[in-house]
């Protein structure tokens, strides 16, 4: 999508830390890290936000939790846990409108958050 921040990180229109990149989904550090350990898995292709997912979005989504898990596992935070979080609309926090799964890990994450 044009103007679309994630839509040209995700086609490397926009350069970021990559950790992990397929033909689907990207993932990449945070700008702004909230945790010793904060990364980004999106989607390539625009998604809006989880609202928006549908029942062809399924394989997309095992996907990405797949590829959460292998990455925590490499970066070594699997034992200690790790929170993944994908905010939506305004009341959710959500700052970006391109779907986005936060992934926090390297300190003890506080609940309920704010
Ligand atoms: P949201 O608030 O939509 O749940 O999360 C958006 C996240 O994207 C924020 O944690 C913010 O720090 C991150 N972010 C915003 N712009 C950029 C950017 O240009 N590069 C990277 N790597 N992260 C970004
Ligand atoms: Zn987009």
């Amino acid at each position: 999508m044009k103007n679309c921040l994630f839509c040209k990180i995700g086609a490397g229109e926009i350069p970021s830390n990559k950790l992990y990149e397929d033909d689907t989904l990207l993932a990449f550090y945070d700008i702004d890290p909230q945790a010793p350990v904060h990364f980004l898995v999106i989607p390539k292709q625009h998604i809006g936000s989880a609202a928006a997912l549908t029942e062809q979005d399924a394989a997309l989504v095992g996907h990405v939790f797949a590829v959460i898990a292998e990455l925590c596992r490499k970066l070594g935070v699997e034992e200690g846990g790790y929170r993944i979080v994908t905010n939506i609309g305004a009341d959710g926090g959500q700052s970006v409108p391109h779907l986005h799964f936060h992934v926090l890990a390297g300190r003890s994450l506080a609940w309920p958050p704010g």
